[in-house]
Parts: structure tokens; sequence; C-alpha cells
């Protein structure tokens, strides 16, 4: 950090590298941007801050990020609400949604199991969707976690669960590479996984 700069843009400044893939030169250069542009534009980016932090909550339902109380998604009649698809995180459901092709409802774990990193099942959303499957109506779960150790542990942990309730377990088809993301995954590769998806054991 620089002395020549004053402690406001210092501290801009600083506050910018704090962000992924930022490094010092651009958070400079960003910083510099916002002391040049009008102050409509720089408080519109504020405001734009404050309210992702302030409005997003999650879905009461389905733990998808939303800005009402249950998200647009279980709110839709035309949405098929007896197919829940299970993923890690509101990323995911974009990408899913990108392929134009699910009709299903989600619910989104909030993560994977990582014992070694302190996440455990209670971290997760794991017994709210065992509630809603619980609750009647569901008659199939689809496993969407990610096809890596972590994602496929989860998956099994939660059809252990499942398994009782006798709800038809599938999970996303083997097109997807072991150990990538779903949300790197490419469209094709996503619907072929979709469409193609297996009982799973
Ligand atoms: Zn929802």
């Amino acid at each position: 950090m620089s002395a020549v700069y004053t402690e406001t843009l210092n501290n801009l400044i600083e506050q910018f590298g704090k962000l992924p893939g930022i490094g010092p030169k651009t958070a400079e250069r960003l910083a510099f941007h916002i002391l040049k542009s009008g102050p409509a534009e720089a408080i519109a980016l504020a405001d734009a801050i404050r309210d992702v932090k302030t409005k997003i909550r999650f879905c009461e339902i389905c733990y998808n990020l939303s800005e009402q109380p249950v998200c647009k998604i279980c709110s839709d009649s035309k949405r098929d609400k007896s197919i829940i698809c299970v993923v890690e995180q509101p990323r995911d459901v974009i990408k899913l949604e990108q392929t134009g092709l699910c009709k299903w409802v989600y619910h989104v774990l909030g993560g994977h199991i990582a014992p070694l990193d302190g996440i455990e099942p209670d971290d997760l959303t794991i017994n709210k969707l065992v509630e809603r499957v619980r609750a009647g109506g569901v008659t199939e779960v689809v496993m969407a976690t990610n096809p890596n150790i972590a994602g496929d542990g989860t998956a099994l942990y939660i059809s252990s669960l499942l398994k009782p309730t006798a709800v038809n377990i599938t999970r996303l088809a083997r097109g997807l590479p072991t150990g990538s993301t779903i949300e790197y995954a490419s469209g094709k590769i996503l619907t072929d996984a979709i469409t193609g998806r297996q009982q799973m054991e």
C-alpha cells in the first residue's frame, strides 16, 4: 500500500485486492476508475454490493438464493414438484437451468460433507431435504452433486437416509468427468447427464 495515496483511496485499493483474481495492479486500476467515475456510477456500485448482502436470502423450501421467502422456481406452478434435483450450491442451479431441460424443482445443500474441513451433515440442508421427501408428493430425487469424492460421498449419505422413504433415487449420468464440478461442465455434457440419469445403487 502506497503512502502516496490518501487513506480512503488506500482502503478502496485494499478492498478490491481482496476479490478473487484481482492483483494489486488491477485493484489500483479499479480504485482509480471509481475515483474518476461520476458519483451516480460509483454509488450504484456501492448500492449493488450492499443490496446483495441485505436483500438476498435463502428460499424457505429449496435453499436456493431468493429475494422472496419462496424462490421463483419453487413458486412456479409449471414446475414438476414431484422431482427434486439435489445440488451443492446455487451456481449449480443456474448451470442446470441454462440447459433448458429442467422442469423439476431443486434442493440446495449449501456444500458437501467434508469432515476434514469440519463440514458435517448437520451443517448442510440435508435434514430439510429428508423432511421434504417425507412430507409426500415426491417420486424422484435426482442427485446432482459434483462427480468427485466429496460430492459422491454426500450423495451416498443422502441416499442412505432416503432409502426408507422408498422414493426413486437417481443421479446424473457419468458423462461428467470424474473429479469435475457441475459449475464448469459444458452445456452439452450436462444435457447428456440430465437425460441419461441413472438409478443410484
Ligand atoms: Zn425454492
